[in-house]
């Protein structure tokens, strides 16, 4: 436990923008969702891992995704916010240009390795006919954003849908679970 308040997270993030020449993002509900992320992946972890991502809760693994990202500079070059759209530039901001939508930039093999570490194998025994043998399966939720579609293998919905920037309420789990080794 950090007892990290989110009034420090988001001091701490508007100082990072100062110094880059960046903004928060200009939507306040967007902006408190991400806060509240940033602050309860801290607790849960030790370190602000992205809200809109799936932490693995190893430190080097997931030292790219922790806050600001290695990935932000390149997206606001290139697309004027940050992939959860946290980070933003000027003409965003002032809503020149309307709040964009950020492709993922980490590899997917990270992602794919993320979610293998983080997801807890759910171990779910049967005895055979032989009597003793186990069959270990993996079977994550499936959760879909019920405002744009988007679907995510995890235990719990993320903070925010990286896609619409729907809140976590906005997730439903699908009642149908995919077992990893088949
Ligand atoms: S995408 Fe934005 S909010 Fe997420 S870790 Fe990167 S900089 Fe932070």
């Amino acid at each position: 436990m950090t007892g990290i308040t989110i009034e420090q997270v988001q001091k701490r993030a508007e100082a990072d923008a100062k110094t880059y020449g960046y903004y928060l993002t200009p939507n306040a509900d967007l902006l408190q969702g991400l806060l509240d992320g940033l602050r309860i992946n801290e607790e849960r972890y030790g370190y602000p891992s992205c809200p809109c991502r799936l932490a693995s809760g190893n430190f080097d693994f997931d030292r790219d995704i922790i806050c600001p990202c290695d990935y932000r500079d390149p997206d606001v070059l290139e697309f004027g916010a940050c992939y959860c759209r946290l980070y933003v530039n000027k003409n965003v901001y002032e809503s020149k240009d309307e709040l964009p939508t950020v492709p993922e930039r980490r590899p997917l093999q990270k992602q794919a390795r993320a979610f293998s570490t983080a997801v807890p194998p759910k171990e779910e025994k049967h005895d055979t006919a032989a009597g003793g043998e186990q069959m270990v399966e993996i079977m994550p939720k499936v959760w879909y954003c019920k405002q744009c579609g988007y679907m995510v293998f995890r235990d719990e919905p993320p903070y925010i849908c990286p896609i619409c920037k729907a809140k976590k309420e906005f997730f439903a789990e699908m009642k149908t679970r995919v077992n990893f080794l088949g």
